[in-house]
């Protein structure tokens, strides 16, 4: 009902407004119910649909035909007025329909447009509702990084701070504002900066996390330690966007690291001293030699100068050997003096071969006294090596000590200690102690480089773990291996830079 009725009174209504201007407006307008009843059609298809319109369409032709088309009052229709009045019906039609076509396009704009008017609404309220969640996350990530009790950052790829942790605020002793466009190269101990700038590049180039200890300079003006460890953000292209990075404060354990060394230095001193014991028949009898010769030098002396007449080109010559000898014994007392003499680390330019040397006379007594033999093999021109002298001898002696240990027992083979120095490729210096004794027990191999660490019934177990911190004091390596058939074989290697 719904349905008839609605377009039946809107074409009623338009219809029968046209027909009341039509009768208004024929005594000044010849036939004016053409664009009258053509304007009810358009009106009636517009606002109430086809179906108003081709009502409104039907109701106006059958108005036109029985009041305006002559013979008026009668549904006639003149041969004259034929074609008019059947070129209105089309029209009337046409009009209705595309009225009607243009009513329903522009409605299913509208529909259109509220659909869609719906979408952005629904669209923007998910991503405000998106929007919040990020912000909640950022600020529950912020007030994680608060929590932690680290100093975090993140910086420019120039390495810029962008952002800063409270705890690294407190600890730079600098407001937000500050920090911005302050590099943490500016922060970073001026001797550490250089060596800061290597890694960073390496780091740049290689596309790698950035890690490394250098001092940080603190609001109250003091420098800690820290490790700094930091990753780069990439874009796609692998430029790097930005950098996030965290400051461990290791200030303590450095500290304590410092307390070790001179504990340890301490204890090689200890060591030095407690080897001189034992060495010190060996020592006696070096400096017994010298001596001998001196006074059978200086009887001899008093023979030519109590010749007579005194032959003083023999005398001369004789004092000359006296002078000889005397400087060599002295040479050997301050030897000896300075391998216990406390002192800390002297750093000069020292060839390998001749640390080897000097010791050899010491490491031959004790050879003997051990029923073993010493063989030495020096590779020709090794690099010189920056390192302390007197510490490098305490590792050779250290080590070949142990070997002359290693064999006390054996007596199925002959004891026989060997020395090698080795030039290596990658610019630095190779020596190697081998013994043909005991070898090394996996569960001994194991703990060796440990502190107190002994197997012997009156050892320490110090040697090897102070030979080991000496080595890496020197940016260098201490190992040990088996030897086949039989044997142990200690080797260290020294950068020739260091
Ligand atoms: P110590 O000589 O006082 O025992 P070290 O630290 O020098 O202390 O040596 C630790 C242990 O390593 C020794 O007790 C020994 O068992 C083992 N060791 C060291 N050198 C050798 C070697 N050349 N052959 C076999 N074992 C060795």
């Amino acid at each position: 009902m719904q349905y008839a009725i609605r377009p039946l009174a809107i074409a009623g209504f338009f219809v029968y407004v046209a027909f009341l201007w039509t009768l208004l407006l024929q005594h000044w307008i010849p036939y004016p119910f053409l664009f009258l009843f053509l304007g009810a059609v358009m009106g009636s298809a517009w606002f109430g649909g086809t179906i108003a319109g081709l009502i409104s369409v039907c109701f106006s032709t059958v108005i036109i035909a029985f009041f305006f088309i002559p013979p008026v009052f009668s549904f006639k229709i003149d041969a004259a007025a034929e074609s008019y009045f059947v070129s209105y019906i089309v029209c009337a039609v046409v009009v209705s329909w595309v009225s009607a076509a243009k009513k329903k396009a522009e409605r299913e704009i509208r529909e259109a447009r509220d659909l869609l008017e719906i979408r952005v609404q629904a669209r923007t309220a998910e991503l405000e509702l998106s929007n919040r969640k990020i912000l909640e996350r950022e600020r529950q990530l912020r007030k994680l990084t608060e929590a932690i009790p680290q100093q975090i950052w993140s910086a420019s790829p120039g390495g810029e701070f962008e952002y800063c942790n409270q705890h690294l605020l407190n600890y730079l002793g600098l407001r937000v504002e500050e920090t911005r466009g302050a590099r943490f190269l500016d922060v970073m101990h001026p001797d550490d900066r250089e060596r800061f700038v290597q890694s960073w590049e390496v780091a740049l180039t290689a596309g790698s996390a950035l890690e490394g200890e250098w001092r940080v300079h603190g609001g109250d003006g003091n420098y800690r330690w820290f490790l700094i460890r930091s990753i780069p953000e990439r874009a796609k292209d692998g430029a790097v966007v930005c950098w996030y990075g965290t400051h461990i404060d290791i200030e303590e354990r450095r500290r304590a690291e410092q307390q070790l060394n001179r504990t340890q230095s301490e204890l090689a001193r200890l060591s030095r001293v407690l080897s001189l014991g034992e060495l010190s028949a060996s020592i006696a009898h070096e400096i017994n030699q010298p001596l001998t010769a001196l006074v059978t030098h200086a009887y001899a002396c008093l023979r030519w100068l109590q010749a007579s007449p005194a032959n003083l080109e023999k005398a001369t010559a004789t004092a000359e050997k006296i002078v000889m000898e005397g400087t060599r014994a002295g040479a050997i007392v301050s030897r000896i003096r300075s391998l216990y003499q406390r002192g800390e680390a002297v750093r000069r330019a020292v060839d390998m071969n001749e640390i080897i040397r000097e010791l050899l006379s010491l490491l031959r007594e004790e050879a003997v006294r051990h029923g073993a033999t010493v063989r030495i093999q020096l590779a020709p021109e090794l690099p010189e090596l920056y390192a302390d002298r007197l510490q490098i001898q305490q590792v050779v002696l250290n080590l070949a000590f142990n070997a002359l240990d290693a064999m006390a027992e054996v007596n199925e083979r002959p004891r026989e200690l060997t020395i090698r120095s080795e030039k290596l490729e990658a610019e630095g210096v190779a020596v190697h102690v081998e013994d043909c004794g005991v070898g090394l027990e996996p569960q001994v191999a194991e703990q060796m480089f440990n502190a107190f660490f002994t197997t012997k019934p009156e050892g320490v177990g110090m040697g090897l773990s102070i030979c080991r911190t000496i080595i890496e004091a020197h940016d260098g390596r201490l190992w040990a291996s088996s030897r086949q058939p039989c044997g142990a074989a200690f080797h260290f290697v020294i950068p020739a830079g260091s």
